[in-house]
């Protein structure tokens, strides 16, 4: 009999943890443990990918001047050299596909294959933005059956498809309450932002000209109602809330607060980003929301990791729907689904505030988020929601007597587990923990988010973790947190077996070198 730890790992497979020097080899390379240089100190200059001809006869008339007069300082690879470095660095990247990313607030599950599936089909892959109407019908039903689902799930009465992200999609809604206090000639410009709130509401809010104020949280991480009420008054256009708020608590007066706001002549914006807590269970229309974002990279897959395309569609109420933006879909009596522009706003929707985007949105993630959505269904969309809070709630217990658990007190949690550096042995910090997380092969957490809990540290599992595979996440957290704990020194300086060893984050943010400094091609 073997023994079999929780990675599958078995004592007769070896390790290279088990050698006291570590080997080293001539290339760098560790068999499938690959080094990359820089793509410039690869290069050999002269070599290239393309065969151009010389360039034959006069440059064009005039346009001599633009032709360069040094060889631009370009690495100069083959196409073989290219790929592969690229290929290298990538293997040094964790990735959805590799294991968990426990990363709070971002909801980055796994993307089932046949979303990207139905996204690479060409019918709607090789679209041309300018196409006329007549032959994107398909993609134009895409899009309006994707809405009506959207406004079904919020119980909502319109939505703006074009915004391209959460942060986009929070400015779409702020424009619209704009609009609409413009449009009754009414000139508050204060906006109630939760000291719990995601950087980008308060961002977004003066970004559209309005005024912060902050609302304490209580002490078990809710929003502060009475503190909330007290505030309101003619110069308050509206509160931006999210909820599930970022401590993963549902903000249970949502309606209370929705009720005060609007006997106060304001408008409630909804920060949706944690949608996938809720999704089946609660429609923000019945909260009395008028504007939320939904970040369909995280409630309807796709995760954003790696910086691709995001989308963020804005539900909005029967008050705010009039200001939305243009274009947008809309079914005509015909059966047939028209984009509504410029052209068409005057008589269909005079009261725009005009247009966030150049075209219609990101049509790869509408593909997506209505595979996702078609195939999981009503009753698989609820299931999403009560196993991502399943999930959740398996770790903050599982954990909670090994890590500090701020609110752990106040009852379940949603979709995310909130742990803090409390507890930790002296000169111990949650970025010891998150480097210690590399080390035994997962990506960390969020940490230091929300800001109101001293050392954060944010774990979102989502529904899709199973419960071996979130077993072997908590063995690991344990064990960190035990080493932290005791005051393990070689943890001070995790992680060990990572590519790249711990970063001084101040210069890397700071002093970045983007650009090659060294002698330019002969
Ligand atoms: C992710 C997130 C956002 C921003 O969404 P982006 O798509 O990254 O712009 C806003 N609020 C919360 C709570 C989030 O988690």
């Amino acid at each position: 009999m073997s023994t079999v730890n929780a990675g599958g790992w078995r004592p007769e497979m070896g390790s290279a943890q088990d050698d006291a020097a570590p080997r080293v080899t001539n290339s760098g390379d560790r068999a499938l443990m690959l080094e990359e240089a820089l793509i410039f100190e690869l290069r050999e200059p002269g070599t290239t990918g393309v065969d151009f001809d010389d360039a034959v006869g006069e440059p064009l008339a005039g346009l001599g001047k633009f032709l360069r007069r040094e060889q631009a300082a370009l690495p100069g690879l083959s196409e073989p050299e290219t790929v592969r470095h690229y290929t290298r660095l990538s293997r040094q990247n964790y990735a959805i596909d590799l294991g968990p990313f426990p990363l709070g607030s971002c909801t980055m599950k796994h993307n089932p294959r046949l979303n990207e599936k139905v996204a690479r089909m060409a019918g709607f892959a090789d679209l041309h933005p300018l196409a006329p109407q007549q032959a994107t019908r398909g993609a134009l039903e895409v899009i309006n059956e994707l809405a009506h689902w959207l406004i079904t799930l919020t119980g909502m009465h319109g939505v703006a498809m074009t915004p391209k992200a959460g942060a986009h999609g929070e400015l779409c809604g702020v424009l619209c309450i704009k609009a609409a206090l413009a449009a009754r000639g009414d000139t508050r410009n204060v906006m109630l932002v939760p000291e719990s709130a995601h950087g980008t509401n308060p961002a977004t809010a003066a970004f559209a000209g309005f005024t912060i104020e902050n609302i304490p949280a209580t002490a078990e991480g809710r929003v502060d109602l009475a503190a909330l009420t007290a505030r309101l008054g003619p110069d308050v256009a509206g509160v931006m809330i999210t909820n599930p708020n970022t401590c993963g608590l549902f903000e249970r007066d949502m309606k209370v607060i929705s009720d005060a706001v609007h006997a106060a002549g304001g408008y409630v914006y909804c920060d949706g980003a944690n949608f996938n807590a809720i999704v089946g269970k609660v429609r923000p229309g019945d909260l009395g929301i008028d504007a939320m974002h939904i970040n369909l990279h995280k409630t309807f897959s796709t995760p954003h990791g790696g910086g691709g395309p995001g989308s963020g569609p804005v539900v909005l109420s029967e008050a705010l729907a009039p200001f939305g933006p243009l274009p947008f879909t809309a079914r005509q009596a015909d059966g047939s689904v028209l984009l509504i522009e410029e052209e068409d706003a005057a008589a269909a929707h005079p009261y725009s505030f005009g247009r966030m985007a150049a075209f219609h949105g990101q049509m790869g993630m509408f593909t997506r988020a209505l595979a996702y959505i078609l195939s999981h269904g009503a009753d698989g969309l609820a299931r999403v929601a009560e196993d991502a809070v399943l999930n959740a709630n398996y770790v903050l217990r599982s954990l909670d007597s090994d890590l500090d658990a701020p609110f752990g007190f106040s009852g379940p949690c949603m979709h995310e587990a909130l742990f803090s550096d409390a507890g930790l042995a002296d000169g111990f910090t949650t970025l010891d923990i998150a480097k210690g997380l590399i080390d035994e092969g997962f990506h960390p957490m969020t940490v230091y988010f929300p800001l109101v809990v001293h050392g954060a540290m944010l774990v979102e599992p989502t529904e899709t973790e199973s419960k071996a595979g979130l077993d072997r996440f908590i063995a690991s957290l344990r064990s960190l947190a035990t080493r932290a704990k005791a005051g393990d020194e070689d943890l001070k300086s995790a992680p060990h077996f990572a590519p790249r060893r711990r970063l001084d984050e101040t210069q890397a943010a700071r002093k970045p070198v983007l650009v090659w400094k060294g002698d330019a091609p002969a």
